[in-house]
């Protein structure tokens, strides 16, 4: 089956990449980015052995949620999250990659608080200071870490960046070790409810450059499951994601 021979290529590339970079391969998570695939190609990618499942619409986690979609991997939270959403996803999801704002992580906590657990998540990093973006600036990163601290209901895993999309891989090298940089300078520091163990970077076109760079988590969509269908205005539903 094409899905499951394109996560063997990734899987073996990413091993190669994570022993040149001089870690182990089994230190680096592949996320798969299941949007716009639906519940039975998500099973199929967990069948097919990736080590979590990263959506990136509310809407869409808990319709696939709902049918059985997960069942089997982590599922984590890789999109843009508005603080009215925050609700229905804390405690269902184990990581959330896109913590994005102060006011995002306050949220998370109360939601959290309140059903008794503390959810994990990652601080998003605009690292290429983009206007359409969203994500804390590289120099707000302290700031942010203070205000984790004080939140006994979240505790911060790592970080995560979207470099702009590139022709090539190695185009986001700069961004990849500039993220690698804050990852390492931040991590030294001790803060409460903090700990730098994830380094969420690298897509289809630049996982490899990534993982050179650094990253120990890399969220893969199009490379396992072909290029998405997005849905066109006649149909509200999620496409099947199959190459058109
Ligand atoms: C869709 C998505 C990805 C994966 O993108 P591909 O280029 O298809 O691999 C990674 N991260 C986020 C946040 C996404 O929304």
């Amino acid at each position: 089956m094409e899905l499951d021979e394109n996560i063997a290529r990734i899987r073996s590339a990413l091993a190669a990449a994570a022993l040149a970079a001089g870690r182990r391969p089994e230190d680096v998570l592949l996320v798969a980015a299941t949007k716009m695939n639906d519940a039975e190609r998500v099973r199929r990618a967990i069948a097919a052995g990736v080590d979590a499942c990263g959506e990136n619409r509310v809407q869409e986690l808990l319709e696939k949620q709902s049918q059985g979609a997960y069942a089997g991997a982590p599922l984590h939270f890789i999109g843009h999250l508005q603080r009215n959403k925050v609700r229905q996803i804390v405690g269902l999801v184990s990581l959330i990659h896109s913590a994005d704002s102060v006011a995002l992580l306050e949220e998370i906590d109360r939601c959290a608080g309140k059903k008794g657990l503390v959810q994990d998540v990652l601080l998003e990093i605009n690292i290429a200071g983009e206007a359409a973006k969203s994500g804390f600036a590289p120099e707000e990163l302290p700031a942010a870490l203070e205000a984790a601290a004080r939140l006994p209901s979240v505790r911060v895993r790592g970080l995560m960046a979207i470099p702009p999309i590139c022709v090539s891989g190695d185009e986001n090298r700069p961004y990849f070790t500039k993220m690698q940089q804050l990852f390492v300078d931040n991590g030294e520091k001790k803060y409460d409810n903090v700990s730098m163990d994830f380094l969420s970077m690298g897509m289809s076109g630049d996982y490899l450059a990534a993982v050179a760079c650094g990253a120990n988590m890399v969220r893969i969509g199009s490379a396992i499951f072909g290029p998405r269908q997005y849905p066109d205005h006649n149909s509200g539903g999620i496409a099947n994601g199959l190459p058109g």
